[in-house]
């Protein structure tokens, strides 16, 4: 008989896992908590026709996603399309793209401006990153670009991010994300281009389903949370769910965020520890459908002391969605710490504070533009890397035989991507498979 593998969480990782398993000849059970698989890149129905929960772009650099993405055969719906970034700062929006922009960028000195467009060229061809692991992105961006424009471009994205952790966040992790960032610039002159999908995530989650159910030695459990993993002499031996069912398994990998993985496992000791050690934040995110565009951006930065969000991501603006009522959809990230008090908020409260700001930002915007609005909420969506995160990324291989364990955490420096869970996933089954 084959070896049965159950993965916990039919987000991208475990859906790529699950198909690499698959391929090896394994059989594979993934049990999923929600009604849906997709995770972190799930969809809603709107008006018949997914959307994205949380807005997903992807950059040239994401290798092993386009790779995937081909592999699938989904070629054809990736499309690539130049789109807009603009920064509101002092009540005024600047288009934030070329360096033309960047020398009309009067928040900041002159000198900075161009010390600004030098680090992020020298990001871009940059390749060793274990150097600023041991450094703090903030005295980093300082240092390299000046006060003023730390204060205008990094810091809102640091600060209201990564709140009490935004002084201790690692370089690496900054300079990674100005690295995958910049390395979509086809042209010097021109916007950058970013990639997406037909339909967001959704198309990608279909196809691999699609090819998964093609195989008798697949199946998924949906809307059943696994509440522990039983493990007998070192050794793992199954799952108990929620309804007190077991599935009994010769591996086990758990796809959830660490600090859901801790509760599913008693003592992992030393391991266990550095696991615990890592802070994440949650995520509310907040779409609204308007009935016309709200700007010409795709992505807006936000840096006003009366606004708390430091972003509108207005995904019309890079995938125009014709098969929706709406004409746009603006995203609005709120992170926050778990012990933020806003996390108890109502949805109202989110509401109140988005629409004030959205009125500040762009003064025409009345709430009578709003067609529709949803609100979502995930709770360790981001692990926070801070300075030496390179000594924690945790491993794979758990000191329990036959369990492993993937999370965000592991694709450090690099910040939470979909490439990355792609490699993730085929790395962890490649792992298994070695073990068996
Ligand atoms: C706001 C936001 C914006 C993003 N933007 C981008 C972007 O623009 N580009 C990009 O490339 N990436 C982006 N990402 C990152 C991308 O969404 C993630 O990297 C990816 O979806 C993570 O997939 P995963 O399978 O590792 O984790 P998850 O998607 O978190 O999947 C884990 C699954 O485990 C399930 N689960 C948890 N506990 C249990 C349990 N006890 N029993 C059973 N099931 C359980 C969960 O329900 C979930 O389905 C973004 C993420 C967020 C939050």
């Amino acid at each position: 008989m084959p070896k049965k593998i159950i993965i916990i969480g039919a987000g991208l990782t475990g859906l790529t896992a699950a198909l690499r398993l698959i391929e090896q000849g394994y059989r594979v059970t993934i049990v999923e908590a929600s009604h849906e698989v997709g995770g972190l890149a799930g969809s809603v129905i709107l008006d018949g026709t997914p959307v994205e929960r949380y807005y997903h772009f992807i950059c040239r650099e994401d290798r092993d996603l386009i790779k995937f993405i081909s592999e699938l055969d989904l070629a054809d719906k990736l499309n690539w399309r130049e789109a807009s970034t603009s920064l509101f700062i002092n009540r005024k929006i600047y288009p934030f793209n070329t360096p033309l922009d960047l020398l009309k960028f009067d928040p900041t000195p002159f000198s900075q401006r161009l010390r600004f467009g030098i680090h992020i060229a020298r990001s871009q061809f940059r390749k060793s990153w274990l150097g600023l692991d041991k450094i703090a992105a903030k005295p980093w961006l300082i240092g390299r670009v000046g006060m003023s424009a730390y204060m205008a471009i990094w810091d809102p994205l640091l600060r209201i991010k990564f709140g009490e952790f935004h002084e201790q966040i690692s370089a690496a992790w900054i300079w990674h994300r100005i690295h995958r960032v910049s390395l979509s610039r086809a042209r010097l002159f021109g916007l950058n281009s970013y990639g997406f999908l037909e339909q967001g995530c959704h198309t990608l989650m279909k196809r691999m389903l699609e090819k998964l159910s093609g195989s008798e030695k697949f199946s998924l459990i949906l809307n059943k949370r696994v509440s522990k993993i039983l493990i007998e002499h070192g050794k793992t031996q199954a799952v108990l769910l929620e309804n007190r069912e077991t599935i009994q398994a010769d591996s086990i990998i758990s796809t959830c965020a660490i600090p859901s993985f801790l509760k599913l496992v008693d003592s992992l000791g030393v391991y266990g520890a550095s696991l615990a050690s890592i802070k994440y934040l949650n995520i509310a995110c907040a779409i609204f459908e308007l009935d016309r565009p709200f700007s010409n951006n795709f992505w807006l930065n936000v840096n006003d002391p009366h606004v708390s969000f430091n972003g509108i991501v207005e995904t019309t603006n890079l995938n125009p969605r014709r098969d929706l009522k709406a004409k746009s959809l603006i995203y609005i990230p709120y992170y926050m710490s778990p012990d933020d008090p806003r996390w108890g908020w109502m949805d109202e409260a989110f509401f109140n504070d988005y629409i004030g700001a959205l009125k500040l930002i762009n003064p025409k915007f009345s709430e009578n533009w709003i067609i529709g609005s949803h609100f979502f909420r995930d709770v360790n969506a981001q692990a926070v890397c801070l300075v030496g995160f390179s000594e924690v990324i945790p491993a794979m291989r758990t000191p329990v035989h036959g369990l492993y364990m993937t999370d965000s955490a592991q694709y450090y420096p690099e910040d939470r991507t979909l490439s990355a869970s792609v490699r993730l996933g085929a790395s962890v089954a490649k792992l298994l498979t070695r073990d068996m």
